[in-house]
C-alpha cells in the first residue's frame, strides 16, 4: 500500500522520488519513506514468438526474481483501446512496485508491456531504476506455423490473428536504436530450452549490474 501515506493517510501515486535514499517523499506533508528501487524487466513479443514458454521453463528455476505472465490479470475491462489500455499498465506497474517491496526484482512477460510508450509514460514508472525490455521475436513463417499450432479454441490460427501478431513481430525488429533500448532475440531457428537459457542470462545480466 505504498501510495497511501503513512503519516497523513492520503492516497498519491506520485509521490516525489529522492534517488540518493531511495525515498519516496509525499507531495502533501512531505514524509519521506525509504522504499526498494530497483529495475523492472520486461520480456515482450508478438504472440507466438515465445515468450510464455520461456516463462513456464524458467519458473522454479530463477529464484533471485519474481516472474509473472501479465495474462493473468487481464479482465475485460481493461480492454479499452481508446485509451491505450492505460488501467492495465498501470495496474500492472503497481503490482510490481509493490512485489518489489519484498526484495526481489520483478521479471514481467506480456506482449503489450514490451512497448516502452505504453510504460515509460506512466505515474508509477518513477519507482523503478530501470525498465529493461527484451523483445522475443522470429520471421513472419515461424511465427504463422507456431500460431497454426495451437488449440483451436484459442483463435490464434485465424487469418487476422496472425497478421495482427506479424506486423507487432515485425515492429519490434524495426525499432531500431530508438529510446529506450529493445534487445531482440530472435527465436526462429531455436528451441524454447535455448531461448529459456538466452532469456535467463539476460535476467541474470541487468540484474547484477544493478543490485545493491
Ligand atoms: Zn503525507
Amino acid at each position: 500500500m505504498m501510495n497511501i501515506c503513512y503519516q497523513c493517510g492520503i492516497y498519491r501515486a506520485d509521490k516525489i522520488i529522492d534517488p540518493d535514499g531511495p525515498v519516496a517523499i509525499c507531495p502533501e506533508c512531505g514524509y519521506r519513506r525509504r522504499f526498494a528501487r530497483r529495475p523492472l524487466l520486461i520480456v515482450s513479443g508478438a504472440s507466438g514468438a515465445g515468450k510464455s514458454t520461456a516463462c513456464q521453463i524458467l519458473l522454479g528455476r530463477l529464484t533471485q526474481v519474481v516472474l509473472l505472465d501479465s495474462d493473468i490479470l487481464w479482465r475485460s475491462e481493461f480492454n479499452s483501446p481508446e485509451d491505450n489500455y492505460t488501467a492495465f499498465f498501470d495496474t500492472w506497474l503497481r503490482m510490481c512496485k509493490n512485489i518489489t517491496q519484498s526484495g526481489r526484482p520483478v521479471v514481467l512477460f506480456g506482449a503489450g508491456m514490451g512497448v516502452p510508450a505504453n510504460i515509460e509514460s506512466r505515474v508509477e514508472r518513477r519507482y523503478f531504476t530501470d525498465v529493461h525490455y527484451l523483445a522475443l521475436v522470429c520471421d513472419d513463417q515461424a511465427l504463422a506455423e507456431r500460431l497454426r499450432r495451437r488449440p483451436e479454441w484459442r483463435g490464434s490460427g485465424q487469418p487476422a490473428y496472425i497478421e495482427e501478431h506479424q506486423r507487432f513481430n515485425n515492429w519490434f525488429k524495426t525499432y531500431g536504436s530508438a529510446e529506450p533500448p529493445i534487445r531482440l532475440l530472435d527465436t526462429t531457428d531455436i528451441d524454447e530450452e535455448t531461448t529459456a537459457n538466452q532469456v535467463e542470462l539476460w535476467i541474470n545480466e541487468k540484474i547484477s549490474n544493478t543490485r545493491g
